[in-house]
């Protein structure tokens, strides 16, 4: 890391400002100030981060021009909004981050989300060696990487008879668990994902992920670039803990939790970014109330559309729960599901989600939403069966029954097995001599060689 005197020691971390891409940044940088670099987070204003929850790195904020942001720009045209005006402001950040560490230390190296691909025009005119980090699974990157040539052979977009068929070369994936599947704007999102595929002139690839996972898309994927892959994950288990939330974690639902029996609480969360509607809403909390199971449910503001969930809730619903459900608008997620009383997690497979129930041994209900939740899913309950698919209309009946097989009987003990199996594999994996472990050093090698 030393060079002409100068310690070449400086990490500089481009976050995409959404919650399930900025948790896993976060915990990168956490994780490489372990190994002993000086870590910047140069952040956009939109969503922007306390600086004083993380005191072991500096901040830079990023102008992203968003002042007048319009909350009904569709995800596309926001990412696409934010990488163009991120460009030149992040450039000038850089130059003078160069300027000021002159004479103590370098910028080793730019680590940018692949959602953030101007990250790497910005550093590549200031000579800045750059890094990718992908912060979903490899499943859904090497989906991505293939698009190209489904599209060629005319099996994008997919025709309504084909949903249910296995897409060729990407078993178990039917073609409606894609990430492209429904999308209202096909043209645009295929696109932004083949941009946001492109490695460019970065030298390697960072992965939130576990060799014992996804070893065979790891190795398909490891074909199609021609540079060094770190799959090191999962990051918060690497990482000592810490919170990057964008909304304030409610933690009265762990003195709930205390009062609850042993592996007897269903956690219910579709995320920070997916919603359900009114309907979806009625059936769920009559699901969980019928079920009988303990439940602790977070509805996120503005994840029911229309009113606010208060408003929505069913007329009887309190009184039929009583103290048997616990609703949150945001919770301690991690803590949550590490909690004795946890025995279940009904979730929309985020990959973040995905890797910290795998992490906690708690069984999953998948009930995806968009974008890579429905391959996370699949994986989930057809490959790993460490979960129940929800996969039609949402129905109390349904939820009910589905909620009863994940959480008693003979089902519910193999799934539970099985997912502690990877809890293991998975601490395995990070312990000394371990893939992530070794991916870890690997990369802290690769960082040091590189050209700064
Ligand atoms: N999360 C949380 N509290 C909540 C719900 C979610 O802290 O009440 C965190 C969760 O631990 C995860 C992230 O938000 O790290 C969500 O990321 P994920 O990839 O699962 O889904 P996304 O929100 O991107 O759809």
């Amino acid at each position: 890391m030393e060079k002409q005197g100068q310690r070449c020691n400086r990490l500089v971390l481009v976050p995409c400002p959404f919650q399930g891409h900025i948790n896993p940044m976060l915990q990168l940088g956490a994780i490489l100030h372990s190994k002993g670099f000086s870590i910047t987070i140069a952040h956009t204003q939109f969503n922007s981060l306390d600086p004083s929850n993380h005191p072991n790195f500096t901040f830079q904020s990023i102008q992203d021009g968003l002042s007048d942001y319009d909350a009904s720009m569709d995800s596309i045209a926001l990412i696409e909004t934010l990488n163009i005006n991120l460009v030149f402001p992040l450039q000038e950040s850089l130059a003078r981050m160069m300027k000021q560490d002159e004479k103590k230390e370098r910028i080793a190296c730019v680590i940018y989300d692949a959602a953030m691909y101007k990250a790497e025009a910005a550093a590549n005119y200031l000579k800045l060696p750059t890094i990718v980090l992908v912060t979903c699974s490899i499943a859904s990157r090497l989906t991505h990487v293939t698009y190209p040539q489904l599209q060629a052979e005319g099996y994008i977009p997919p025709k309504d008879s084909m949903l249910q068929d296995l897409v060729p070369g990407l078993h178990p994936f039917r073609f409606k668990d894609l990430t492209i599947f429904n999308l209202p704007n096909l043209e645009a999102s295929l696109q932004l994902i083949a941009t946001t595929s492109k490695i460019r002139t970065s030298s390697a690839i960072i992965c939130n992920t576990v060799d014992c996972l996804e070893q065979p898309f790891l190795a398909q994927l490891k074909k199609q670039y021609q540079v060094p892959i770190f799959p090191m994950g999962p990051f918060h288990k690497i990482a000592l803990p810490s919170s990057s939330s964008l909304l304030k974690e409610d933690t009265s639902c762990i003195t709930w939790l205390d009062k609850q029996a042993p592996n007897s609480v269903i956690y219910v969360s579709i995320g920070s970014a997916a919603s359900i509607d009114e309907r979806e809403l009625i059936e769920t909390a009559w699901g969980l109330a019928n079920s009988k199971q303990p439940f602790l449910w977070v509805i996120r503001p503005g994840s029911v559309r229309g009113l606010g969930w208060q408003e929505l809730l069913p007329e009887g619903f309190k009184k039929a729960v009583e103290e048997r459900g616990c609703i949150v608008e945001w919770a301690p997620q991690k803590e949550v599901l590490a909690h004795v009383a946890v025995g279940g997690f009904w979730s929309h497979c985020g990959w973040n989600s995905t890797l910290e129930s795998i992490c906690e041994g708690s069984p999953m209900i998948c009930q995806p939403c968009f974008g890579d939740q429905r391959m996370n899913a699949r994986y989930v309950s057809h490959v790993w069966r460490v979960g129940l698919e929800l996969d039609k209309e949402l129905e109390r009946r349904e939820i009910e029954r589905t909620i009863r097989r994940l959480m008693a009987g003979k089902e519910c003990e193999e799934m539970r097995q099985r997912t502690m199996d990877m809890k293991v594999k998975v601490e395995l994996s990070i312990g000394e001599g371990g893939s992530s472990y070794n991916s870890l050093n690997d990369l802290v090698e690769h960082i040091c060689h590189s050209d700064c």
